[in-house]
């Protein structure tokens, strides 16, 4: 990929803004790809690239798309944890889910884990509301706040 050298540093996307072809603008016309004003030629930028080669080839792995594209993998898990597309879990350098480490395809955590940490957040957010709870106890006649979150339930 000898031709990007000069845009790296200010395009690390690699956009395209001349066609190869006839030396025309090119236009964005949408996931990653661009076309040229003039002779209508097709180029894609980092994110196309990467997109058309995850679209023919279903369950690439990251450094798989890397090695093929020339796209760094780094940006193909950026592209990967924003949700842009799935990449497949046969990887060693697939992502992890930050709660248990168990491959994931796309976002933060695991199905799982993110159950657990929206049940941790309501457990937390009830505790710190008992805590109000209780430490005003004397004064405050049962804050009807935490008690309306209660009686919505675990659910
Ligand atoms: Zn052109
Ligand atoms: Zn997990």
């Amino acid at each position: 990929m000898k031709q990007q050298y000069k845009r790296v540093q200010i395009n690390p996307y690699n956009i395209p803004t001349q066609c190869n072809e006839c030396g025309g603008n090119m236009e964005y016309t949408g996931l990653g790809e661009y076309t040229c004003e003039k002779c209508h030629a097709i180029l894609y930028d980092n994110y196309g690239i990467v997109r058309n080669y995850v679209e023919e080839h279903r369950g690439a792995t990251t450094a798989e798309i890397a090695a093929k594209t020339g796209v760094n993998q780094r940006q193909i898990s950026d592209m990967v944890r924003e949700g842009r597309f799935e990449v497949t879990e046969d990887s060693k350098t697939f992502l992890k889910c930050y709660g248990c480490g168990r491959p994931i395809r796309a976002g933060r955590y695991c199905p799982t884990c993110l159950q657990l940490q929206e049940a941790r957040e309501r457990r937390e957010e009830e505790k710190k509301q008992k805590k109000q709870m209780t430490g005003y106890s004397t004064e405050v006649p049962k804050g009807e706040k935490g008690a309306k979150r209660f009686e919505r339930g675990w659910d």
